[in-house]
């Protein structure tokens, strides 16, 4: 099967450019950055998305943590402040079917979700549904 994009990096055969790895972990600059600083960091083990992680996968879990707040400091951001998202499946965001952890900071950043301006009615129909 042929390898998508953060396979390719994870094996140094697509141009990236990476800020840390080890036995563990990759963590390379998004080539799209939603801000000035903003590192994707992938386990080096393919795991689709976060609903598949299993007991097995958590020293890859705690070192993605670990390379977090280590790359943070290495960007000089983490006294002023930082946030590590995973986005998972479609209404996550997720676009590329490979467990991702994205760090940003480097700005103020805004509110921690922003959703378009009808979705509240949405938001409600679903809280009143599942109560
Ligand atoms: P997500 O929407 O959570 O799946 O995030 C995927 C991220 O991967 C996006 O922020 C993209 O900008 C980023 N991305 C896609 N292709 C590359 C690439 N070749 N190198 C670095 N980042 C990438």
């Amino acid at each position: 099967m042929e390898k998508n994009i953060f396979e390719q990096i994870r094996d140094g055969d697509a141009k990236s450019d990476i800020v840390y790895k080890d036995e563990y972990v990759t963590a390379f600059h998004d080539i799209d950055p939603s801000a000035p600083i903003h590192i994707l960091i992938i386990p080096n083990k393919k795991i689709d998305t976060l609903n598949d992680i299993t007991e097995e996968d958590s020293i890859y879990l705690s070192k993605i943590l670990i390379s977090a707040k280590n790359i943070a400091k290495q960007f000089k951001i983490d006294d002023t402040g930082y946030r590590l998202i995973t986005n998972c499946n479609k209404d996550g965001g997720q676009e590329i079917e490979y467990l991702h952890f994205h760090l940003v900071g480097g700005v103020r950043l805004g509110k921690m979700i922003s959703l378009p301006k009808d979705s509240k009615k949405i938001f409600k129909k679903f809280t009143e549904s599942n109560n």
